[in-house]
């Protein structure tokens, strides 16, 4: 492309936290934009983009899309420090020290992205948790929008914290965990003191997620925009909601949906990109084979996605729940996820020997295609919002047992809301986890079946054509297009 063309066509500049969920949903972005030719640049950490090479077959993986280009900087951390749940508020404070300084000079004047350049940006989609891009696209008067990769309702009870502060909500006066909560518009009657995300049960306000928590409701209304991974049907009291906060708001989710469903109206000669699932860790695809040999089903999926840990006594609790449902279930054990577990474990007989009957254990699966498989029946999940959602376009029941963030909300949606499952939170106890699965898999099967069948149809429909997550996205691209600071 000549230069002066080049400087004139729309360049979309997209950063994401560097964690597997949201460069999953973020990349699922800027693959769409692609599709619908625009240029797109996706600012990877240097760890992140070569966990990403590894996870792929090939490189053509980054030469899918004509239109879309990595570039990286380090997020400031050693190459062999964890980067789990825990560590968050860590790769957050070193991510300001040594990212965003290389961010700034990338997009000011002189950087390979500045407005002197041959591929100046111009909108910044940067990940709703990164303050520091408001002040940098005002300072370089660039659009910005912002893209919460947790649930809307999530971010909601992020959004009413100072409310909920203000009125001695939080922190909570005493440990009853049921108390409902008040001064959290929309959910009334829902949300109890347990339902709000993990870190309103401490008693410290100056808690670093705590304070940046509380910087949500002032940078958000700062950027042009606001995108999330849900889907109209699914959220729209929330989203009414939010609107308060930011009165342009595009649902263009669920995104892994949305991106399968263009490639797949792609005809003719054109290119047409295999999806990928964007994963950091090496799939097992063994598990499909011992899926295809199952019934239709019969199979509870267990996964505590990307960050999420447990104890070794969660573990057993888990683990005997499992065995004594009488389900098969394919379980993923990520390397790390149990706590002081990397050595070998003393394991039961009778666990072993459940498990070699009815039991498959990977260390990573191809949670979308697994999801997908006709022998799922249910899915025992720390409610994550890509999960949730991945569980939701297959129809899939579930069983949260949430870990942090939002998933401790998300997870009170899906019990109470939605009524797509069960919520275990904050209990982990074998007889628990046995009377949940046997509830999902056998007792209320066909109830669960049923509802869940109803909303991925809402959900698929969502994202075909005319569809609300379509149009948002189409809106989404026209504004990309000519917005303006
Ligand atoms: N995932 C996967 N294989 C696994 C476990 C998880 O591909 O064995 C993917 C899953 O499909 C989802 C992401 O990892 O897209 C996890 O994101 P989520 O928001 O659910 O949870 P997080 O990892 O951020 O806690």
């Amino acid at each position: 492309m000549p230069k002066n063309e080049a400087s004139l066509s729309p360049h979309v500049l997209i950063f994401p936290l560097p964690l597997q969920g949201p460069v999953n949903c973020m990349l699922k972005l800027a693959e769409l934009f692609s599709l619908r030719r625009i240029r797109t640049t996706f600012l990877n950490t240097h760890h992140i983009h070569h966990r990403l090479l590894d996870c792929t077959d090939n490189h053509t993986y980054f030469t899918r899309y004509p239109l879309l280009r990595f570039d990286t900087v380090p997020d400031g951390l050693p190459e062999g420090n964890p980067r789990t749940g825990d560590q968050i508020p860590n790769l957050l404070n070193s991510m300001d020290a040594v990212a965003v300084p290389i961010f700034r000079q990338m997009v000011t004047s002189g950087g390979p992205y500045g407005p002197d350049s041959e591929n100046p940006v111009t909108c910044i989609i940067a990940d709703g948790i990164f303050t520091f891009a408001a002040e940098i696209a005002a300072e370089i008067g660039v659009p910005l929008l912002y893209f919460d990769t947790i649930s809307p309702c999530g971010l909601w009870t992020y959004l009413c914290l100072p409310k909920l502060i203000e009125a001695g909500e939080v922190p909570f006066k005493d440990d009853n965990l049921d108390e409902i909560i008040i001064n959290a518009p929309g959910m009334e009657g829902i949300i109890r003191r347990r339902d709000l995300p993990s870190f309103c049960r401490t008693k410290d306000l100056n808690d670093r997620i705590i304070q940046l928590v509380l910087k949500e409701d002032k940078h958000i209304p700062l950027a042009q925009g606001l995108i999330f991974n849900t889907f109209q049907e699914l959220e729209s009291p929330i989203l009414s909601q939010l609107l308060n906060i930011s009165p342009n708001i595009y649902a263009v989710g669920p995104l892994h949906a949305h991106l399968k469903a263009r490639v797949e109206s792609l005809t003719g000669p054109e290119f047409r990109p295999e999806t990928s699932t964007n994963s950091i860790w090496k799939e097992d695809k063994s598990c499909i084979s011992w899926l295809d040999a199952q019934a239709s089903k019969s199979v509870i999926f267990v996964s505590i996605g990307s960050l999420a840990v447990m104890t070794k006594e969660q573990l057993f609790e888990i683990w005997y729940g499992l065995v004594n449902s009488g389900s098969k279930f394919l379980w993923v054990r990520r390397p790390g996820s149990v706590i002081g577990a990397d050595a070998e474990l003393e394991i039961p007989l009778e666990l072993s020997e459940g498990t070699k009957e009815r039991g498959f254990i990977v260390k990573w699966a191809p949670q979308e295609e697994v999801l997908g498989h006709p022998a799922i029946g249910g899915f025992l999940t720390h409610s994550g919002w890509n999960s949730t959602l991945e569980s939701i376009v297959e129809g899939k029941p579930m069983i949260c047992w949430p870990y942090f963030v939002d998933q401790q909300v998300n997870s009170r949606y899906v019990g109470e809301v939605w009524k797509l499952g069960l919520d275990m939170k904050d209990t982990c106890d074998r007889a628990v986890v046995e009377k949940m699965i046997r509830e999902v898999m056998v007792l209320k099967k066909d109830e669960f079946l049923e509802t869940a069948a109803k909303m991925a149809e809402l959900a698929k429909s969502s994202v075909a054509e005319g569809g609300s997550s379509f149009l948002d996205f189409d809106r989404l691209v026209e504004d990309v297009k000519t917005m303006k600071i």
